[in-house]
């Protein structure tokens, strides 16, 4: 396969909104087409990015850096890192699942449980989708998440991780800084989804414009907020972060259940209370100074 020079931002832009106008896609269930997402977000950035290595650091050696995936995907194939360009996407919640979810307080909205099943489905579809439409343009690419070689992996200063991960994936496009909550606060918000591609095409990389991992987050520069810490049902978000044990063990043993009994008929791993109703919800929060 040659690289196809007319693929470029926005095509792909092209590529992503085309999937999800189509309301057979992006709907909350077979029952129900109200959208599942809104307009989404996309980012681009170099796959010799050494923000990549830095990554690599702080979560583990198993995280995979763009070149790596590539290199397990495409055993024969011969490229440099400097031609491989990450492209991620935000897909933000709607405004209608926010304000459902909004007043829940135990237990996920039904919206939101939706979103967290079928709209993870839309999500890989379209991973699959933009991977496909690529190949049609003669663009090897991957998505890793997706790749039979992603695991799960325990990472000593990061707790439970993963070989590929979509927010710092982002986070590398341009995208968004990490919030107090561990969730990627986005020119959308934190009440999103987020995807990403790697291919072999030059593409212009987005301006990063923040210096720092937690630029977005109040409670990093100086704010009190800490408004997830009161969302959380679990107590599972305090000054020390994030902690991923209470969190996950809150889902499995208490939302998950009700989601099966309650909502869906099945067990869904549906919580994000700490994504709504707090000032980072649906967009960069503004500091007072601001
Ligand atoms: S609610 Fe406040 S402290 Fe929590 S992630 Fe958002 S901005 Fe940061
Ligand atoms: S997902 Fe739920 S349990 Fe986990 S930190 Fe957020 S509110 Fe707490």
């Amino acid at each position: 396969m040659h690289p196809e020079k007319n693929v470029t931002k926005e095509w792909i832009g092209t590529i992503i909104a085309q999937y999800l106008a189509d309301p057979k896609v992006n709907r909350l269930s077979d029952e129900d087409p109200e959208p599942a997402f809104g307009e989404p977000l996309v980012g681009y950035c170099p796959g010799d990015d050494p923000i990549f290595e830095e990554i690599k650091a702080h979560i583990g050696s198993f995280y995979w850096k763009p070149a790596e995936i590539f290199e397990k995907t495409f055993l024969n194939l011969s490229f440099s890192p400097q031609d491989l360009t990450v492209v991620a996407w935000i897909l933000p919640q709607t405004r209608e699942t926010k304000a459902e979810h909004r007043h829940s307080v135990e237990y996920p909205g039904k919206r939101w449980s939706l979103v967290r099943r079928n709209g993870e489905v839309i999500n890989e579809g379209l991973r699959r989708y933009l991977v496909t439409r690529l190949a049609g343009e003669g663009i090897f690419a991957v998505a890793p998440a997706l790749s039979p070689f992603w695991e799960r992996r325990d990472s000593q200063g990061f707790g439970y991780a993963s070989t590929w991960s979509e927010r710092h994936a982002a986070f590398a496009c341009g995208l968004g800084t990490f919030g107090l909550s561990d969730g990627l606060i986005t020119p959308a918000g934190k009440a999103v989804r987020i995807g990403s591609v790697v291919a072999m095409i030059d593409i212009e990389a987005d301006p990063r414009p923040y210096a720092d991992h937690h630029a977005y987050c109040l409670y990093f520069n100086g704010k009190k907020c800490g408004k997830c810490m009161d969302r959380c049902p679990a107590g599972a978000i305090t000054d020390a972060g994030h902690d991923k044990v209470k969190c996950k063990a809150y889902i499995r043993d208490v939302t998950s259940p009700y989601v099966e009994k309650h909502q869906l008929g099945v067990k869904v791993n549906s919580c994000g209370l700490c994504q709504v109703k707090v000032p980072c919800e649906s967009g960069i929060p503004v500091r007072e100074e601001e």
